[in-house]
């Protein structure tokens, strides 16, 4: 192996630099990896020993050598080839990833996945790829090499790349400045305020404002400053117009709304050329062979009102709305035909990419790494300058540069400096200071961010908008449609949940009252059916200011103020509600706290009825015996910190099993055949588990949980005890709640740790999902 000396290709001293702190940073996070690892590694140290005593058939031992040791490992052939590397992790320092494991006689088979562990030798080697690689003595010596020759390599590349394109570079070297200039124009038709009114005024704004509050909430931020209000409401605002904007392929007929193939392009019509649309698509109907026009709309104040198109209608108009609100936005042209925005958070303090077709945000990386896109130009374009944004959407420079033919880096940079001089012409000199300021931080921090290979663990799916067989033609899909590139670790997270404690607490003085004013069964399901409608109604009244009146609960006005009130009272505090009486000597329930706790309390308490209805309808004598599980479910544990063996960001994350709402799941991208969440208690308190209940999700029931094992630890997750072992469990309905019992209880734990060893159809997905887990403690 030849070693490629830094020196010796001339790395510019300001590149030279950049390396030398690429590599500081490397290094810190490289630490900080192991650590994660070394935790990880504990825990399954346990499981494994926990695994085979419960599951002696299954074990077997292997012996493994590695270098000139040999190791003997148990290894339970229901864990899975990962847990397997983890072992051999905890043996050998080679991360996962990097090991190579061979069958060390006759059969020299590599083992690639769980079947090959069933069936190979018992004698296994492994070896490190990198030490493949590279021989030398000192592995974490060599990584850093590896990485300095890597990038050595990738600067060289750039240094070649930049000559070719001196050669390559077409006789036409305005087309660049032809294909950017005429979005200048485009952008500046967002400051209009007419365009901004029409458009503010298609969105709930007060809707979106309670999501964004809620959302805030749910991370335990119940005071935010304007600066977290402002992100939270953008974010939402794209979630609102991914729901509202349309995508088209081929849009359904004028006359009949069957289905149309294309006919080529039309003449655009006065009307249409008005909007900006200079071309307008044919398609002739299936059915009643009528022609449907598409207008490719350039005016978003058109597209305010027709809600459909294209990523380039798509981006264009969600620009607009986001200039409508204040944000300071830009439209992102990405020459490999895509559109998307870039708004500025004050919240995060630099641009952040906002894609609306996809409704992802944050993930620049997503084009490269999850569409496969091989970029060259990507410019943002707005009111205050055009700008090459391009290194914050690759981490391969050299290959992109490579294909960047149609001018030379200098004209690029003149060509964009010119036009961003052109837009600041009358800008004061204050403005002018600050936004230069700007553009020196991103540009840096875009350097900085070119060379670094540890990317915050993210999912990056492929193309989701447009149909299946035009993603494919554009090579958009990413490698597998319904399986996230790359899912590993999560941050720990800590449960906002405390709320849904209280509410399921205060459902018991609900019952006692009706128990002791010998309600009858069907009575009490009457009334709780009627409180439902109650809050269903102040669900949908404006939430800064609900109020219902009981009285107008259709024929039972005159019984519901008498029989139910009384026995709701601490329930609706709870939910930061109150009941007010009117001079007239009507009834209302009002908000008597934060708004904010409430509209993250009731979606908890309308599952909670649910429940409580169905487990009412199920109970054979309802009294004070029947007051535990499932009806009651008092002392549920709250409030813990939480780590899973992945999650989908950022509507799957694992915190998401504990809000206690109905549609909200935790979803493992890679959990179809094995994954694990553990659970530490708030302040490490000791708790008796005596149940817990998990609910299937909304949807999907082949990713259901169907076999697992949960554990409970009372040193915090370094030692395990298996509380509770399932297997074939079936969840036949979306949202259906199993409640199970812990038969051998006396075993306090700080921590609970649960097991997913298989989903319902392993064959038919690679997920798992789960849409709550609630643990019960036998006192709190
Ligand atoms: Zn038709």
């Amino acid at each position: 192996m030849v070693k490629i000396d830094l020196i010796a290709i001339r790395v510019r001293p300001s590149r030279r630099r950049g390396l030398e702190k690429t590599l500081m940073v490397r290094e810190r996070r490289r630490k900080i990896k192991m650590e994660t690892m070394r935790f990880f590694l504990s825990i399954l140290k346990r499981w494994q020993k926990t695994s085979n005593r419960e599951n002696k058939m299954a074990a077997r031992k292997f012996s493994v050598r590695h270098r000139d040791s040999t190791f003997d490992v148990d290894y339970d052939t229901a864990d899975g080839l990962e847990v397997f590397r983890f072992q051999l992790f905890s043996l050998t320092s080679i991360p996962p990833e990097e090991q190579k494991i061979i069958g060390d006689d006759d059969d020299q088979r590599l083992v690639s996945d769980d079947s090959d562990l069933v069936t190979i030798s018992d004698k296994l080697k492994i070896v490190s790829i990198n030490e493949e690689i590279s021989s030398d003595s000192g592995k974490e010596k060599e990584e850093l090499l590896k990485s300095d020759e890597e990038l050595a390599r990738m600067f060289q590349a750039e240094e070649e790349a930049l000559l070719f394109q001196l050669h390559a570079v077409g006789e036409n070297s305005g087309q660049f400045e032809e294909t950017v200039h005429p979005y200048i124009s485009k952008v500046l038709m967002y400051e209009d305020p007419i365009r901004q009114e029409a458009a503010k005024k298609t969105v709930p704004v007060e809707r979106l404002e309670e999501k964004s509050l809620v959302s805030l909430a749910r991370e335990g931020n119940f005071k935010p400053s304007k600066t977290e209000q402002d992100h939270a409401f953008l974010l939402q605002l794209l979630f609102w117009f991914k729901q509202t904007f349309r995508w088209v392929n081929a849009p359904p007929c004028d006359g009949c709304s069957n289905e149309t193939v294309g006919q080529g392009m039309g003449t655009p019509l006065p009307s249409e050329i008005q909007y900006g649309a200079t071309r307008v698509e044919l398609f002739r109907c299936k059915v009643c062979s009528k022609i449907t026009r598409f207008p490719r709309y350039n005016d978003p104040l058109k597209l305010v009102e027709t809600k459909r198109g294209r990523c380039g209608e798509w981006a264009n108009c969600f620009t607009l709305y986001c200039r409508a609100f204040g944000y300071e936005s830009r439209l992102i042209l990405d020459f490999t035909d895509h559109v998307w925005t870039e708004c500025f958070s004050q919240s995060l303090g630099r641009w952040m990419h906002l894609d609306p077709c996809e409704g992802i945000y944050d993930r620049p990386l997503l084009y490269e790494k999850g569409w496969n896109k091989k970029l060259n130009y990507v410019i943002a374009i707005s009111k205050d300058g055009v700008f090459d944004v391009t290194k914050r959407y690759t981490r391969k420079w050299h290959e992109v540069l490579s294909r960047r033919n149609i001018a030379t880096e200098q004209t690029v940079s003149a060509v964009l400096a010119e036009m961003t001089r052109e837009c600041r012409r009358s800008f004061a000199s204050e403005t002018l200071s600050t936004l230069e300021d700007r553009d020196k931080c991103e540009r840096e921090a875009m350097e900085r961010d070119l060379y670094s290979t540890d990317d915050a663990p993210v999912s990056l799916p492929g193309r989701q908008s447009g149909d299946k067989e035009w993603r494919i033609s554009r090579s958009e899909i990413g490698s597998d449609d319904n399986c996230s590139l790359s899912c590993s670790s999560c941050p720990v997270r800590v449960c906002i949940d405390e709320h849904v404690t209280t509410i399921y607490n205060a459902f018991s003085s609900v019952l006692s009252h009706f128990v002791e004013n010998n309600v009858p069964k069907s009575g009490a399901i009457e009334l709780l059916k009627i409180l439902k409608g109650i809050l269903g109604d102040l669900k949908k009244s404006p939430y800064k200011t609900r109020r219902v009146s009981l009285n107008s609960v259709p024929n039972n006005g005159q019984k519901i103020v008498p029989q139910l009130l009384p026995s709701i009272g601490h329930l609706l505090r709870v939910l930061s509600l109150k009941s007010e009486l009117n001079t007239d000597g009507r009834v209302d329930i009002v908000l008597a706290g934060d708004p904010v706790k409430t509209s993250l309390s009731l979606p908890v308490v309308f599952k909670a009825l649910d429940d409580m209805i169905h487990d009412l309808n199920n109970c054979d004598n309802f009294g004070k015996g029947s007051f535990s599980l499932p009806l009651l479910k008092l002392n549920r544990i709250h409030s813990g910190s939480v780590l899973a063996s992945g999650e989908e960001f950022p509507f799957g994350i694992v915190t998401s099993a504990f809000d206690g709402t109905r549609p909200s799941k935790w979803e493992e991208p890679n959990g179809a055949r094995g994954c694990w969440i553990i659970y530490k208690v708030a302040d490490n308190k000791m708790h008796e588990l005596v149940a817990y209940e998990l609910m299937s999700a909304n949807d999907a029931p082949e990713r259901d949980p169907m076999d697992w094992v949960l554990d409970g630890s009372n040193d915090g997750g370094s030692s395990w005890h298996v509380l509770d072992k399932q297997t074939s469990q079936m969840f036949e309905n979306r949202f259906q709640r199993k409640t199970f019992k812990i038969k051998s209880t006396g075993f306090l734990s700080n921590a609970f740790r649960f097991r997913f060893l298989k989903v319902r159809d392993v064959n038919s997905t690679s997920r798992m999902q789960i849409g709550s887990i609630d643990l019960y403690a036998s006192r709190m």
